[in-house]
């Protein structure tokens, strides 16, 4: 079966909003087995939707409708689809009752406006929204799946996972379609699909691989899709070995959901272990994505943002001597802030970053970019230089990303973890 995604909205085709509902839906209907022909955004204009339809309905089995469902006179999603199918709107007892509820739990009265989104179309299976006022409407026509949600993505998500993707399982065949994500740090795109060209092309024709970047990190996605689930299982699992075999454990830090600071604070508590940051160039980024993590008060001590040099010297001992031999954007200087943030901080591990984030601040020696950043760990302290883009935001990111998968290799190579 292959869909279409129709989200209605003026805000989305003035830039106003972002359009993420497409891209909800296009993953859950993905996972289900369904393809996505295309997706359309097209404005609150009823000659808008019906065109759209007409298209959609001839080239999809199912049609996802988003947007436009809403009391105000903006809205015209639901009177459209009425006089599109030809039916006629008339009050649904279940979602008026449904919408007492939302609105005494709102400690107010149900105006005529709100009253309104009780009328449905008489010819839909209606879809029931606890979170809103607009239910979600179903209609089936000559096998095809027609279901228009609300915009707003809480209550369509919600819609869409617990009332439309079990009736849609429970009536047709869809192939099963499973897929696994390898989380990846410390390596380019275009590195990675070097060390991954021969892999690839072994793979057979029902196995995709796509390449998910965002800065400082990769996500490879491999998908099998058949119709025998447990044999797609095996087959995906001895897949994602295989390639996080060819990528390398220093690279690979996770799977599925997971991210460098959960790893991190997983390793941490099951060595029973600490941390601490000593920050410049981040800026205290390092930080907020540990205590990110619930729970990470286990195992986090703490940290300095030493942007001045005072501060590098007074908090973390850092000597001025290496401050003016080196610079601050040095191993020498690095180091030891990831060895004083252990010690003033009371941690066995510290991981410190000092750099020109940019975009002022380069020389021909250290240009915008320059990124020193080290971990200390109970047996040894090491650093490493990275030269990363002109971009502050990026560069603050990708420098804390790279800080923490260094961290996570000291960790998990420390003879005295083992
Ligand atoms: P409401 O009852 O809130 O009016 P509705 O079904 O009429 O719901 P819209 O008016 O189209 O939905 O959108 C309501 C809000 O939901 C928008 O202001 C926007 O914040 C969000 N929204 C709508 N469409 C999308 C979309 N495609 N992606 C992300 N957010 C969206
Ligand atoms: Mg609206």
């Amino acid at each position: 079966m292959n869909a279409s995604i129709i989200t209605v909205g003026d805000e989305i085709l003035i830039g106003q909003i972002v359009d993420t509902n497409s891209s909800y839906l296009a993953a859950g209907l993905n996972a289900a087995g369904v393809k996505i022909h295309r997706i359309y955004s097209i404005s609150d204009h009823e000659q808008s939707i019906t065109d759209t339809l007409d298209e959609a309905i001839q080239s999809s089995d199912i049609i996802v409708i988003t947007g436009g469902l809403g009391p105000t006179n903006d809205d015209i999603t639901k009177k459209t689809l009425t006089r599109f199918f030809g039916g006629k709107l008339v009050e649904d007892p279940g979602t008026l009752s449904l919408l007492e509820k939302i609105v005494a739990s709102r400690g107010v009265k149900l105006s005529s406006r709100n009253r309104a989104q009780a009328l449905v179309p008489d010819n839909c299976e209606v879809l029931p929204n606890h979170f809103g006022t607009a239910p979600g409407m179903l209609f089936r026509r000559e096998g095809k799946w027609i279901v228009s949600l609300p915009g707003v993505p809480y209550e369509m998500e919600s819609l869409f996972t617990k009332e439309f993707l079990p009736r849609l399982k429970k009536e047709t065949e869809l192939p099963v379609r499973l897929n696994q994500t390898i989380c990846i740090a410390g390596i380019a795109e275009s590195a990675l699909a070097d060390r991954l060209k021969n892999w690839e092309e072994s793979l057979s024709s029902e196995v995709k691989v796509a390449y998910l970047p965002s800065p400082g990190l990769l996500r490879l996605r491999i998908s099998v899709s058949g119709d025998n689930y447990d044999h797609l299982n095996e087959k995906l699992n001895n897949l994602t070995e295989e390639a996080s075999n060819i990528i390398g454990h220093r690279k690979v830090f996770g799977f599925g959901q997971e991210t460098l600071e959960t790893v991190i604070g997983s390793l941490l508590v099951s060595k029973n272990r600490t941390l601490a940051t000593a920050e410049s160039c981040t800026g205290g980024y390092i930080s907020k994505l540990i205590t990110s993590v619930p729970g990470s008060s286990r195992y986090f001590r703490g940290g300095v943002v030493a942007y001045n040099n005072e501060i590098k010297t007074k908090f973390l001992g850092v000597g001025t001597d290496a401050l003016e031999k080196h610079g601050a954007v040095s191993r020498e200087v690095v180091e030891q802030m990831a060895k004083g943030a252990c010690r003033e901080l009371n941690s066995d591990y510290a991981v410190a970053t000092s750099g020109i984030a940019g975009p002022d601040g380069g020389t021909p020696e250290k240009p915008v970019g320059t990124v020193w950043v080290a971990v200390a760990s109970p047996h040894r302290t090491i650093a490493i230089k990275f030269q990363l883009g002109e971009f502050r935001d990026r560069n603050i990111i990708r420098a804390s990303l790279n800080a923490l998968n260094l961290l996570r290799i000291e960790i998990i190579e420390d003879p005295e973890n083992k």
